[in-house]
């Protein structure tokens, strides 16, 4: 029989409205010292689960978020991995859909759960949703099954009383404690009076592998109508740029512009790679579907299927690094699911 131990989840703090607090001289918001959270948030010292806290020494907003605290979250995952049975990132919402996608790429063949969470409203505000943002994460972080494996095993987003997969996240909304959505995934648990843990989680047997090695040489493009070309005739620079990200309409569609189909084709021809994903939050890119996108099809524009905008830029970073200059090998990781980021 499994006996049952007090779970140890290691908090990390790395900045955002989750951790501020109101100064009541100046009114305005400023970080709390991570090391009092249970002063700010008593309810935890009532979880039956061993905490321990981890804050980045300078606490940033995420819009300061890039490859190398990316890499430092995941390192610090990867190096306490054998000392904690889940890991909670509280983390600033505006980028956190774009790092649990990075973090999903870095930290392969998890089998315990890493959990982002954050808030809307600072934890020192009467009507915080960062207190159970946060109890609610820890509470996943800690959950086992009857024979005492993780519940989670993977990176994902808790908000508003859902669990999602991380890479398949995006941030929707500014104002409402409702911020995340998973458009094309549903949710892997939903919190009410009990948690449901009714999505599926993956099941990694590989054992954990660390890989932070990032190549940001991407562009992302987003169509517009009227868009003119000569202003990103730059981009289309295989020295610099070596993959591109086509935000397309539709199911994948773009006009048939000649600057256009000739800046695609030469760039192409020099091994740039370019990737197609749709502007719609739900759905899919179905090259060849219309005679708008069969250019597409033809010409070797990879399809990026339902991946989120987010799930795709750090995809290509990571395909970019992974394959080492080996264009083929990065164009075959971006056509399959590396941990469940796509529906191919
Ligand atoms: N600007 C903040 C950040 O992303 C907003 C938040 O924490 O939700 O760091």
């Amino acid at each position: 029989m499994h006996m049952k131990t007090t779970p140890k989840v290691l908090v990390i703090y790395t900045g955002g409205t989750i951790g501020m607090v109101n100064d009541p001289l100046t009114g305005s918001l400023t970080a709390f010292d991570f090391g009092d959270v249970y002063k700010h948030i008593p309810e935890l010292a009532r979880l039956n689960v061993e905490l321990t806290t981890h804050a980045f020494p300078h606490p940033i907003d995420s819009s300061e978020m890039n490859p190398l605290w990316w890499k430092e979250m995941a390192e610090l995952v990867y190096n306490k991995y054998h000392d904690f049975d889940g890991f909670v990132i509280l983390h600033g919402s505006d980028t956190m859909a774009f790092s649990a996608s990075a973090l999903s790429f870095m930290l392969q063949g998890l089998t315990k759960p890493v959990i982002f969470t954050g808030s809307q409203l600072p934890i020192g505000t009467i009507r915080t949703d960062g207190k159970e943002n946060l109890v609610t994460a820890i509470e996943i972080a800690a959950a086992k099954t009857e024979n005492g494996s993780p519940r989670i095993r993977e990176v994902a987003i808790y908000f508003e009383y859902s669990l999602y997969r991380g890479n398949r996240t995006s941030k929707v909304s500014a104002s409402s404690f409702e911020a995340f959505r998973s458009p094309n995934l549903r949710p892997l648990a939903v919190a009410g009076v009990h948690i449901d843990y009714t999505g599926e989680t993956i099941n990694a047997s590989s054992g954990l592998e660390l890989f932070t090695d990032f190549d940001t040489s991407v562009a992302l493009i987003k169509l517009f109508p009227g868009l003119n070309w000569n202003i990103y005739e730059s981009l289309f620079d295989t020295e610099k740029t070596k993959a591109i990200i086509l935000e397309t309409y539709g199911s994948g569609n773009a006009p048939s512009d000649k600057k256009f189909h000739e800046l695609l084709l030469n760039y192409l021809e020099k091994g740039g790679i370019v990737l197609n994903i749709t502007q719609c939050s739900t759905g899919r890119v179905e090259q060849g579907k219309y005679e708008t996108s069969s250019f597409f099809e033809k010409n070797g524009v990879l399809s990026g299927f339902d991946l989120t905008t987010e799930a795709a830029v750090t995809k290509t970073m990571y395909a970019l690094g992974k394959s080492a200059g080996n264009v083929e090998l990065a164009k075959d990781i971006l056509q399959k699911s590396v941990c469940g980021e796509v529906t191919v």
